[in-house]
């Protein structure tokens, strides 16, 4: 893709370093610099005199693929290592590979190749639909395995020599001999590296280049969740849940907003309620004059105090995820967030005129009754008579997608038809209501989300169909139909207690049923 003008890039001499690393976000520029992984990668791998780092996106056009740093195609870099974070970017992947003229089958490329490398969540949870394809995947954190990693492939003579050895270092699984591997994590996350410098697209908001939190400094306070809901991949394979001190991320924005000037700071973590000093940190954040954006919080978080900041700091809407309106299914789920607390949270919010708000819940669920689902709408509309205007309560329905490590990796998703209906009836429900307005992920890509999180290496061959179809839900159709493989019927004939495809993948967690 054509480069893209940034704050911040790193662009170093070819000549003066030993190794080159394409760094590869499957997927287009908004999507891959809206989080902190590519930030957080490319900082880190940089930070090394000997490495050089440079970053690759799906074009937006039928521009070449070709990095943002210095134009080059990917067949010129050592590695090409590619950050996993959603199933649905895999075929993606393929046909950046095949886009740059690389062979997507592992087995086919030769010792001169790059050596292509996965990591992310869905590398950590299970590689093996991609495992045809890949050299080796990192299971867990990049901080305390990314160094080993670096040092030994620029110890080898020949590119590529000797991948399988490298399975002796712990948090690398190589697909080629399936060895058992341990998720690995920082541990010491306080002080661990985090980029100061950080790339920010200059260019206007309404470019598609432009970034989901705008030009904002990311920060990650903490990571890890300590709550385990049992849907929730995140909280099971990036325990345990550590924090950054108030000093160290005041520290860090201090000297980010120095050099990464921008008048935003965005805070990253899906558990972020859950930081100790969260209201401290706002507190800090707009005292120093700068705007926030904080992605979820929980009802007990809303204070008054924390209120007033939200609104001085410009932070326009909020988002609750009940996940389940229930009890019944709170239980189940092990999620507990009460309709009360909700309410009170709400009102104090639209107490300081933050008055638009996202609820999230997943459909789908074992044991799900239609009341359940009807509970959706009654409680969507409680929280709207707190005094929500014309659409400012936008619900997001998601289908459940089971996850591996997780208490509901034997479960079913819904069928197509099953949240079809659902969404028929929340419709139907909220119909004539002004203030409420629905959105769902389309149930077939949902199902074939599940499909990819809970798959084996049989889907190798799907995906690169898929790939070489250009993508979509015709390719999709076509893919399953060439491989014979029915989506419905995979999912629910799996028997995980005879065979699990990630079981040689041991991210520690303890799974209760
Ligand atoms: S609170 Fe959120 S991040 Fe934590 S376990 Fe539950 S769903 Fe996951």
């Amino acid at each position: 893709m054509n480069s893209v003008p940034e704050l911040n890039v790193v662009k170093k001499d070819w000549r003066k370093v030993d190794l080159k690393i394409a760094l590869c976000y499957p997927n287009v520029y908004r999507a891959g610099m809206s989080g902190l992984t590519v930030r957080l990668l490319y900082g880190l791998i940089n930070s090394r005199e000997d490495v050089l780092c440079e970053r690759f996106f799906m074009p937006t056009s039928d521009e070449p693929i070709r990095s943002l740093e210095s134009n080059q195609p990917l067949k010129k870099f050592d590695v090409i290592a590619f950050t996993l974070q959603y199933e649905e970017d895999y075929p993606n992947v393929i046909r950046m590979l095949i886009e740059s003229s690389i062979q997507p089958r592992r087995n086919r490329r030769s010792a001169t190749d790059p050596i292509i490398i996965g990591g992310g969540p869905c590398a950590t949870s299970n590689p093996e639909p991609l495992a045809e394809f890949f050299d080796l995947f990192l299971i867990g954190e990049a901080e305390p395995v990314i160094d080993i990693l670096i040092d030994r492939i620029e110890s080898w003579k020949d590119t590529k020599s000797g991948v399988e050895e490298l399975a002796d270092i712990k948090g690398v699984y190589v697909p080629e001999i399936s060895n058992q591997t341990d998720r690995v994590w920082c541990r010491d996350f306080n002080s661990a590296f985090f980029p100061i410098e950080q790339q920010i697209p200059i260019v206007n908001e309404k470019s598609p280049y432009m970034t989901v939190f705008g030009k904002s400094f990311a920060i990650e306070p903490i990571r890890g969740c300590s709550r385990f809901c049992r849907f929730c991949l995140y909280s099971h394979i990036s325990f345990p849940q550590r924090e950054r001190s108030l000093e160290k991320v005041e520290e860090i924005i201090e000297e980010g907003i120095r050099r990464t000037p921008v008048d935003k700071v965005s805070l990253i973590g899906a558990s972020i309620f859950n930081y100790k000093y969260l209201e401290d940190l706002c507190d800090y954040i707009v005292s120093s004059g700068l705007r926030l954006a904080l992605p979820s919080i929980r009802p007990e978080n809303v204070t008054e105090h924390l209120a007033k900041i939200l609104r001085k700091g410009q932070q326009r809407n909020v988002t609750l995820a009940p996940d389940a309106a229930t009890p019944k299914m709170q239980e189940i789920i092990g999620k507990r967030m009460s309709e009360a607390d909700m309410v009170d949270a709400v009102k104090i919010l639209l107490r300081h005129e933050i008055r638009r708000l996202k609820l999230y819940f997943i459909i789908g669920l074992p044991s799900e009754e239609r009341e359940d689902v009807e509970a959706i709408a009654e409680l969507s509309k409680k929280i709207a008579d707190a005094g929500y205007g014309p659409k400012a309560v936008h619900i997001s329905i998601n289908p459940l997608i089971p996850k591996p490590h997780t208490p509901f990796q034997n479960e079913n998703p819904p069928s197509v038809a099953y949240t079809r209906s659902v969404l028929r009836l929340l419709r139907a429900k909220l119909r004539g209501d002004r203030r409420i307005t629905i959105e769902c992920l389309d149930p077939r890509y949902a199902q074939i989300q599940s499909l990819l999180s809970l798959g084996d290496r049989r889907l190798g061959d799907v995906v690169e169909l898929v790939a070489r179809y250009g993508g979509g839900l015709g390719a999709w159709r076509r893919s399953l139909k060439t491989c014979g493989i029915n989506l419905e019927k995979y999912l629910r004939d799996r028997n995980i207690d005879e065979y699990i495809p990630w079981k040689n993948i041991n991210v520690g967690a303890n799974i209760v049923k």
